[in-house]
């Protein structure tokens, strides 16, 4: 990583309400099968939302502790 590269990723990252649209919707669908629904422990952690910048955008991935499989993607492509 270079210098530049950190200064980059220094910015706050969040999601846009469009993508928080999405998330909820998987999370909706995702719950009737995931294994981890009914308990996620005391203090959260079961979900994890991943903000990878690149030169083109930020790819954003949202997964579930539940399996590796359980991804789902977030990414605004039209902002690239
Ligand atoms: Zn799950």
């Amino acid at each position: 990583m270079s210098a530049r590269d950190a200064a980059d990723i220094s910015r706050p990252f969040q999601l846009d309400p469009e993508q928080v649209v999405k998330l909820r919707a998987w999370l909706t669908k995702h719950d009737r099968t995931c294994k981890l629904a009914a308990y996620a422990g005391a203090i959260g952690g079961r979900l994890s939302v991943t903000f990878a910048p690149t030169s083109l955008g930020t790819i954003v991935e949202a997964k579930c502790a539940c399996c590796e499989t359980a991804v789902v993607n977030l990414t605004d492509y039209d902002a690239f």
